[in-house]
């Protein structure tokens, strides 16, 4: 197998045995993002100074006798709403273009710390608004299994590098399904941790009750890895749990015989393509001949996921971009009379259209008159999610459903129809509302595209979460390799 497409716990015992230094594994990463980002698109900016002086500072310290963890030397690309001291940050928005941090985010300066080789910021559609990359200002990333479909969004830049060779892994960050969407559409495993696992401390807010930052792997045991690196208090963000962080990938026995694992009937029952119910179908079974015991159970408020996700977000998002007025960051409109147009002019000409569209309807379902009809009813609406999320976990161990209801889909198929594209991310809020930890890995191909498995676990129980993920994935004969990274 090629060195770009092994996964972090393969290159990681090469680097500890000395097969093999970082400064060789970056230069395979770097030639290999010569020879498909043209076609892939996967980053805002590649950082290929920093990536060698950072492989090369490993190699020594390794070389010095060091005791490094096993990260170190490991090829990564970073989802470019995460603060990075002295690299672009944009958020993949007009606005941002330009704008260098002058810290790093928790998890950033956590993976510098691990060793971590920064490849570069990947793509994402603009404030992490939509589930295709199509909303980047900085242009679309392409799905490494067909260049002419999306990878998914929003963290579609990470999902893309990862799939395609480009990153070893990568970190996004997931406040609907961001991070386990492009990961299902783009055949690499996913993970959305617990709200208040992972410090947001340095991430551009988008909603700030459901943002949360993950892991993008080739497989389960790389996930688990890198949620070791990232997960764990910090008093940088005060929605950080204290909760002490157990080694994830300690318990990844691929034994789950007697759990008990109940499909979302809400998730599973319409909508879905018939390839994507196919796979799916296929995975119950592969979790029943591991010994587990599947039924359906029926989460009654999971229905109402979509408007209540919409609308919290919206309301949310439209609050944290009140920040981004030209003066303190980003770029200022060059004609103004006075201040006020000064701050509409920046604003309208430095946000795309699905920004303009989340602050819009975010600011009207905030309003006096209508908090009570939208915002207020949404909250509540969560409330009922949560609760049947909390009577599902008294009677199984883990919950499952698609991680999409299609495969990625054309470049350009939804762009006209925000709705439809809203429609994508069915299976993915649920999580998110209910703060769950959720994880997507591959569980078959449909139109010759991957299809995304979801496994929702109880809030906390990431471990119990990877272990059933991986026993599904040490069963299942996996999707092969998408063909850009078959080498062109
Ligand atoms: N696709 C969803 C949205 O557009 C989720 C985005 C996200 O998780 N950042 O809001």
């Amino acid at each position: 197998m090629e060195l770009h497409q092994r996964t972090a716990h393969e290159l990681g015992d090469l680097l500890a045995n000395k097969e093999l230094s970082s400064a060789e594994l970056t230069a395979s990463v770097l030639a290999r993002v010569a020879e498909v980002e043209e076609q892939v698109s996967s980053y805002i900016t590649l950082t290929p100074e920093l990536a060698m002086e950072q492989a090369r500072a490993v190699d020594q310290a390794r070389a010095d006798g060091k005791e490094l963890g096993p990260l170190a030397g490991i090829p990564m690309g970073i989802k470019d709403n995460m603060s990075t001291t002295g690299t672009q940050t944009t958020c993949a928005s007009s606005i941002l273009k330009g704008y260098k941090p002058v810290y790093d985010a928790t998890v950033v300066s956590r993976l510098r710390d691990a060793g971590g080789v920064f490849i570069g910021k990947t793509n994402l559609d603009e404030f992490a608004f939509g589930s295709s990359t199509e909303n980047s200002a900085f242009g679309a990333s392409k799905n490494p299994w067909d260049t002419e479909r999306v990878p998914g969004g929003s963290s579609g830049g990470s999902a893309a590098c990862v799939a395609a060779g480009e990153a070893v892994i990568a970190v996004g960050s997931d406040t609907g399904g961001s991070i386990r969407q492009p990961a299902s559409l783009c055949g690499v495993v996913g993970v959305k941790p617990t709200y208040g696992r992972v410090s947001r401390y340095g991430l551009v807010a988008f909603a700030s009750s459901l943002d949360q930052i993950g892991p993008l792997a080739r497989d389960v045991k790389d996930a688990a890895i890198m949620m070791n690196a990232i997960c764990g208090p910090d008093e940088m963000d005060n929605t950080c749990l204290p909760n002490s962080v157990p080694d994830m990938a300690a318990d990844l026995t691929g034994d789950i015989s007697g759990m008990k694992i109940g499909i979302v009937k809400e998730l599973t029952s319409e909508g879905l393509e018939a390839g994507v119910e196919e796979s799916f179908n296929n995975a119950v079974k592969v979790f029943e001949d591991a010994g587990a015991v599947c039924e359906v159970v029926s989460l009654p408020s999971v229905k109402y996921s979509l408007p209540v996700y919409y609308l919290i977000a919206s309301s949310e998002a439209s609050s944290n971009l009140s920040r981004f007025d030209a003066v303190r960051y980003g770029v200022r409109a060059e004609k103004y009379e006075n201040i006020l147009e000064m701050y509409t002019n920046s604003r309208g000409e430095g946000f795309g259209a699905e920004t303009k569209r989340r602050v819009m309807l975010g600011t009207y379902a905030l309003s006096a008159g209508y908090y009570d009809a939208y915002y207020g009813k949404a909250l509540k609406v969560r409330t009922l999610i949560r609760r049947d999320f909390d009577a599902a976990f008294t009677k199984y161990d883990a919950l499952i459903s698609p991680t999409s209801p299609c495969v990625a889909f054309k470049m350009g198929e939804k762009t006209e129809d925000p709705l439809q594209m809203y429609l994508s991310d069915v299976c993915t809020v649920p999580a998110n509302l209910a703060g769950l930890p959720a994880v997507s890995l591959p569980c078959g191909l449909s139109e010759g595209m991957p299809v995304g498995l979801q496994v929702i676990a109880p809030a906390l129980e990431e471990s119990r979460m990877l272990k059933i993920a991986d026993a599904f994935e040490r069963r299942f004969e996996g999707i092969g390799v998408p063909t850009v990274a078959e080498g062109v």
